[in-house]
């Protein structure tokens, strides 16, 4: 069987995904964060807990941990100089016509439906907390994909509160 279809291969990726954040200075607490902050003014007694717990059910998703192992090994690559002229420079320098991180963070945005799109637009603007220290690198180091899929977990997590709240209501 192939190794990714067993069941060791799908908790393998889930595992990747969460330590290869850590790796890059990213905690599921520090994701929890950008969702309170995205929330707090529209969901009545949200507690840090509860956005905590919605980052951990995006990170559960498959579509999700392929977006973050994908995005993060770019930006390694990038930092080792491992990919070839004119991607590396591209990705080093977070070139502005270069969109295929934004491109890739859409696969995390839409997994709780298309609402998540304008917390991710709105929270790529403002740049709170952890997208903030992403934002300023210090030298050597490419965030080209990471802060965009750290939004995007965030903005995912912001859209599966509004849901579930909005449900409960009715
Ligand atoms: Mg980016």
């Amino acid at each position: 069987m192939h190794p990714e279809r067993t069941e060791s291969g799908c908790d393998e990726i889930a595992r990747s995904a969460r330590i290869w954040l850590i790796r890059r200075g990213v905690t599921a607490e520090d994701i929890a964060e950008l969702v309170y902050v995205l929330q707090k003014d529209y969901i009545p007694g949200l507690t840090r807990d509860e956005c905590l717990e919605n980052v951990e059910h995006a990170l559960s998703k498959r579509d999700v941990q392929n977006a973050v192992l994908t995005g993060i090994q770019l930006d390694e690559l990038a930092e080792q100089g491992k990919l070839t002229q004119p991607l590396l420079a591209m990705i080093r320098e977070d070139d502005r016509l270069y969109g295929c991180d934004e491109a890739l963070a859409t696969a995390i945005v839409g997994v709780y439906g298309t609402i998540g799109l304008t917390n991710y637009g709105y929270i790529d603007r403002l740049k709170p907390g952890i997208l903030r220290k992403l934002d300023d690198r210090r030298d050597g180091e490419t965030h080209t994909f990471l802060d965009d899929i750290v939004g995007a977990l965030a903005a995912a997590a912001a859209s599966r509160i509004a849901h579930r709240r909005a449900a409960v209501r009715v």
